[in-house]
Order: structure tokens, then C-alpha cells, then sequence
């Protein structure tokens, strides 16, 4: 049992919960790994969400509200992490979900598809095909899924199918602790911020976006300034490490 007074609190239940995940077969080993370079990247910007992070996520709400079709890609890490704020994410913003994996199983999927059911989010289910110009399995959509999308939200995203997605045309929001990251530097808006931050700020931001605040977000996006302010942050940080 991890004291709630503990000062590593919330790192310390998500390690515990993407262990147990793990365990359970939802989380791939590898899965851990990329964990942990997200956790030296939020130490790093100081375990908050910045002012920049907050604006990129009030930017995705405006696009997730104004797509033609958005679909949340949901990987074993993000299911680990966030079932039951992506199940409230697509509550307020009509978005479909879709379980694609690296390590692909029918098992893992299945497994990430309960998870995300029992909490509460409605699951697209089909016959995936190789719609993504990918040689892995990534390349795996749903055709009225990704495959139909005009604005994927991929959280924990790899560069390449960051960049096949963005090759097909579609618009892609990735939450990316790592400003420095292939999928930050593809994606059309990069959210640099925690997952568990990420997608409830998202959400609330779709509930509370004022008239016309949605054209002016999506019309002033520019991710090159979003990553240069995340970067100053650590810089800045960094410059103040030891006083
Ligand atoms: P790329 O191919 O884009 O250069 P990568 O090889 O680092 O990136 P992965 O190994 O798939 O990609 O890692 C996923 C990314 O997700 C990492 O950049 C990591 O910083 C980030 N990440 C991991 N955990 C979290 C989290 N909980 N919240 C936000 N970002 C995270």
C-alpha cells in the first residue's frame, strides 16, 4: 500500500497500476520502458502542466469538437493509465475509439478493449485491415475507424505511424512528454503533459471552450512554438536545478 503523504505519490500508483497491467498481459514489457523515459521527461518539466501544455490542450478540445469523424487510438499504456479519462473524453467530445497496438494480440486487444469497457468507454470492434502504410502491425485499422478518421488523437505514439498518419492526410494530436520526440516534432499538435493531466484538462477544456474560442485556437496553432516553450521550461528548470 503506497502512503498517499508519500512525495512520489502519483508516479508511484502509476508504476504499481502499469506493473499490475503488465502482469495482466494489457501492458507490454516494453511498454514499461517507454514509461519510464516519459517519467524523466516530466521530472524534467517539473510534474505540472505548463501554461504552453494547458493552451495545446484547450487547442485539441477545439479540434476533437470541429473534426468531421476524431478517433482516439488507444494503446496498453494509455488503457493502463487513463481508461476511465478517455471513456469521459469521448463523453464530451463524440470521438470514436479504437485499441491499436505495436505488440499486437487478439489477446491484449481484447483484454485493452474490457479494460476500457468496464470503464465506461464504447469500443469499436470490426475487421481490421493494413490501411496505414506501415510494415508492422500499427498498419492495422478499422476502415469506419482510423481508416475513415480526419483527426486521430494518438497519446504515446510512435514517429513512424505518426508520420503514415499524417502521410494519409489526417490530422494528429499526440501527448508527448518528450518534446524532442519524432511523433512531437509530426504530429500537428503535440501536448506536452502526463496522460493522466492530459486527457482530463482535454475534456474539460471541451466543456468549457467559449463562442468562437475553438476557430481562433485551431486558426493560431503552431506546434513549433508549443515545443519551444516546453523545451525553455526545462531549460529554465535546469537553470535553477540547485538553488
Ligand atoms: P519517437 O519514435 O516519436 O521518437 P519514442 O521512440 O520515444 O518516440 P516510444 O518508445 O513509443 O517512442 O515512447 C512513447 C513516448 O511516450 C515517449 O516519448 C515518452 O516520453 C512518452 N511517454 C511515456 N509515458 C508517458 C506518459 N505517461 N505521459 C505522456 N507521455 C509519455
Amino acid at each position: 500500500m503506497i502512503p498517499k503523504d508519500h512525495p512520489r505519490y502519483r508516479s508511484l500508483v502509476a508504476r504499481e497500476r502499469l506493473a499490475r497491467c503488465a502482469r495482466e498481459g494489457i501492458v507490454a514489457l516494453e511498454g514499461l520502458a517507454a514509461h519510464g523515459r516519459g517519467e524523466a521527461f516530466d521530472y524534467l518539466i517539473g510534474e505540472k502542466t505548463t501554461k504552453s501544455a494547458a493552451l495545446a490542450e484547450r487547442t485539441a478540445a477545439a479540434m476533437l469538437l470541429s473534426a468531421r469523424h476524431a478517433v482516439i487510438s488507444v494503446n496498453g499504456n494509455t488503457a493502463a493509465l487513463a481508461a476511465a479519462e478517455i471513456a469521459a473524453l469521448q463523453r464530451v467530445s463524440g470521438a470514436d475509439v479504437e485499441v491499436n497496438l505495436f505488440h499486437r494480440t487478439e489477446d491484449r486487444i481484447e483484454k485493452i478493449a474490457a479494460l476500457l469497457t468496464d470503464h465506461g468507454a464504447r469500443v469499436l470492434t470490426g475487421t481490421p485491415e493494413r490501411i496505414v502504410p506501415l510494415s508492422h502491425d500499427r498498419a492495422l485499422s478499422l476502415p469506419e475507424g482510423i481508416g475513415d478518421a480526419d483527426l486521430v488523437l494518438v497519446p504515446l505514439e510512435d514517429g513512424d505511424r505518426c508520420a503514415a498518419l499524417r502521410a494519409m492526410g489526417k490530422a494528429v494530436i499526440t501527448v508527448d512528454l518528450n518534446p524532442l520526440s519524432r511523433t512531437a516534432r509530426t504530429a500537428t499538435l503535440t501536448i506536452v503533459d502526463e496522460v493522466t493531466r492530459a486527457i482530463p484538462a482535454i475534456a474539460a477544456a471541451c466543456s468549457t471552450l467559449e463562442p468562437g474560442e475553438a476557430d481562433r485556437l485551431i486558426t493560431s496553432l503552431d506546434n513549433t512554438y508549443l515545443l519551444q516553450a516546453a523545451i525553455d521550461e526545462i531549460r529554465e528548470r535546469l537553470g535553477h536545478a540547485l538553488e
